[in-house]
């Protein structure tokens, strides 16, 4: 049977990421953070002696990426820290990467992992470009000071000294980038269901998302 597949896309710090595992887990789906691979792209270019601002290292790290080395970035401190996410930022620009990540995304999607019934991806251009056939595509948004507000506050939460401006400047920085590249921007699929989380909290999104998927999967959620 086809993998029922569940799109989610959206700027950083929208609510997309806890979205997705929250309804991979009550689906009994399989979850691919798709953030997360270009974030190891960012660290392994640099781990290789190269720049990920230079398109050409970038893609020469994206296809040297195994599934090994994939596994352990994956556990890797650094994955989830913010010069990671520039440096992701930076490569996700580069068509060479995206085009090297795209056969073991819309592999995960076909066969999910575990055999599952269906997968939950998130990222930027999982609707419009990597899952374009998908029967349900969220589009995850919230103002970019509330989701500064919030990375901020995870921050400190893990005790990581931050400057809020600071976050809000790289915030927006990214949002830019991740904007105006020529190549899968971020932009919502016209058949997307748009999810405004500036005032929305965890269980009030999970819900309202829920309730689209029941009404275009028709899945018993
Ligand atoms: O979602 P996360 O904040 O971990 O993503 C880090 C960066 O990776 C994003 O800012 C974006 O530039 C890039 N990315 C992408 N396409 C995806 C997922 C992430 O370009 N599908």
């Amino acid at each position: 049977m086809k993998a029922v597949v569940i799109a989610i896309d959206g700027p950083a710090a929208s609510g997309k990421g806890t979205l997705a595992r929250r309804v991979s887990d009550r689906l009994g789906f399989a979850h691919l953070d798709t953030g997360a691979l270009y974030r190891a792209v960012g660290l392994l270019t640099a781990r290789r002696g190269g720049d990920p601002a230079d398109p050409a290292a970038a893609e020469a790290a994206a296809r040297a990426l195994d599934a090994q080395q994939l596994a352990e970035l994956m556990k890797d401190p650094e994955l989830r820290g913010d010069w990671a996410a520039q440096a992701a930022s930076q490569v996700g620009a580069v068509p060479g990467v995206r085009a090297a990540l795209m056969d073991f995304q819309r592999g995960f999607a076909a066969r999910p992992p575990g055999g599952g019934a269906g997968a939950v991806l998130d990222g930027r251009d999982i609707g419009t470009v990597v899952c374009p056939d998908a029967p349900a595509k969220l589009f995850v948004t919230a103002a970019v000071d509330v989701r500064a507000r919030r990375r901020f506050n995870e921050l400190l939460a893990r005790g990581v000294p931050a400057i809020y401006d600071a976050v809000l400047a790289d915030m927006k920085e990214r949002d830019a980038r991740d904007s105006q590249r020529a190549v899968a921007p971020l932009r919502p699929a016209v058949d997307a269901f748009l999810l405004d989380t500036s005032s929305l909290d965890a269980d009030a999104a999970f819900e309202a998302a829920l309730s689209f998927i029941r009404s275009k999967t028709g899945l018993p959620a």
